[in-house]
C-alpha cells in the first residue's frame, strides 16, 4: 500500500484525507492518506522519507518550504515558487503546483471577469495572481503588510496596503488570506472590506470548511460568491491524478472525490 499525507500547521480541519482515501476505496487503488502537523517547514523532506510517504499535499504555511524541499518542480510551480502537491520518484522529490488549476475550475460560472483584488500575499496568492494574469486578467493584490507585497511588485502586479488601496470597482475579490480560518477575522478592516464589495460583482474566499466573516458578510451584501469548497475539489483532482500516476480517468477522480464533501 502506498502512503501519502497532508502537511500543514493547523492541519486539523483539512478534508483531504477524507477526499483522497474515498478516491483510493471507491476506485479500488490500494492507498492510504493521513494528515502531519508539522511546526517546521525546513523538516518536510526528512519528515517526508522518514515516513516513506509515496506523496503528499502541503498547506499553511509550508508551501514555499515545500517548493525549496523539492529535487524538480513542473510545470506552473516553477513560474510561482509555490508547491502543494509532492510526488516521490526514484527517491527525488517532484514538485507541482495544482492550486491554481483547482481555484479556475471553481470560479467558472462567473462570468466577463475582467479586474481582481486579491486579499492576501501568501502562497496562495502568488500562485492565483500568476494564473489571473495568464488569463489576461488585470490584478491588484492588497496585504496587510508591506513586506510580502515587494517579490508581487518585483513581478509587476499593481500592489496596495490597506492604507494604499483606491476603492473601486472589482469584478472579483478573493480572499487568499488566512483571516477566518482559525479566528473570526475579516482580511482586511470592516470598513473597508465592505466599501471594496459593494462595489464588486463576485468574491471567492479560498477557506473551506466554515462560513467565514468574509463569506457572511457577503451573503449580508448579496453579492454571488464562492466558498473554498471547488478550489478545494479541484486541486484534489489534479494531486490525485499525480498520486495514482494518472493510471485512474480524471473524471472517475472527480466523481469519487466529490462523494466525500456529502460525509
Ligand atoms: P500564507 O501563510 O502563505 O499567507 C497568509 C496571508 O494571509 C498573508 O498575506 C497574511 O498577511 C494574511 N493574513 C493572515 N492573517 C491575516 C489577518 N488576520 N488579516 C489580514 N491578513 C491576514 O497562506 P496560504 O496562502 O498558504 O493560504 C491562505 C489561505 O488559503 C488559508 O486559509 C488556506 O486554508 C486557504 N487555501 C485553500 C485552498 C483550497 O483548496 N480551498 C488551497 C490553498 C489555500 P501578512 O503578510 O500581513 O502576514
Amino acid at each position: 500500500m502506498r502512503l501519502f499525507a497532508i502537511f500543514g500547521d493547523p492541519v486539523a480541519h483539512s478534508r483531504s484525507p477524507l477526499m483522497h482515501n474515498m478516491v483510493f476505496k471507491t476506485l479500488g487503488y490500494s492507498g492510504c492518506y493521513t494528515r502531519i502537523q508539522l511546526k517546521d517547514g525546513s523538516k518536510l523532506r526528512e519528515t517526508f522519507f522518514n515516513l516513506g510517504l509515496s506523496g503528499a499535499n502541503i498547506t499553511v504555511p509550508h508551501k514555499e518550504a515545500a517548493f525549496n524541499a523539492c529535487d524538480e518542480i513542473r510545470g506552473f510551480a516553477n513560474k510561482v515558487g509555490v508547491v502543494n502537491t509532492i510526488i516521490e520518484q526514484d527517491g527525488k522529490l517532484i514538485g507541482y503546483n495544482t492550486d491554481a488549476d483547482g481555484f479556475m475550475f471553481a470560479i467558472a460560472p462567473f462570468k466577463n471577469i475582467k479586474t481582481v483584488l486579491v486579499l492576501g500575499a501568501g502562497g496562495t496568492s502568488k500562485a492565483l495572481t500568476e494564473r489571473f494574469r495568464d488569463e489576461g486578467l488585470s490584478v491588484t493584490v492588497m496585504n496587510r503588510s508591506s513586506k510580502r507585497l515587494e517579490s508581487f511588485k518585483e513581478n509587476g502586479f499593481e500592489t496596495v496596503t490597506w492604507e494604499e488601496v483606491e476603492v473601486k470597482a472589482y469584478d472579483l475579490v478573493v480572499n487568499t488570506t488566512s483571516a477566518g480560518l482559525q479566528d473570526e477575522n475579516l482580511p482586511a478592516p470592516d470598513d473597508l472590506i465592505t466599501s471594496l464589495l459593494k462595489k464588486a460583482s463576485y468574491a471567492a474566499d479560498a477557506i473551506y470548511g466554515k462560513r467565514t466573516p468574509f463569506l457572511k458578510l457577503c451573503d449580508t451584501l448579496s453579492i454571488t460568491v464562492k466558498d473554498g469548497a471547488d478550489m478545494l475539489l479541484g486541486q484534489g483532482v489534479l494531486a490525485n491524478a499525480y498520486f495514482t500516476q494518472e493510471q485512474l480517468p480524471l473524471e472517475s477522480i472527480r466523481t469519487a472525490m466529490q462523494k466525500s464533501f456529502e460525509l
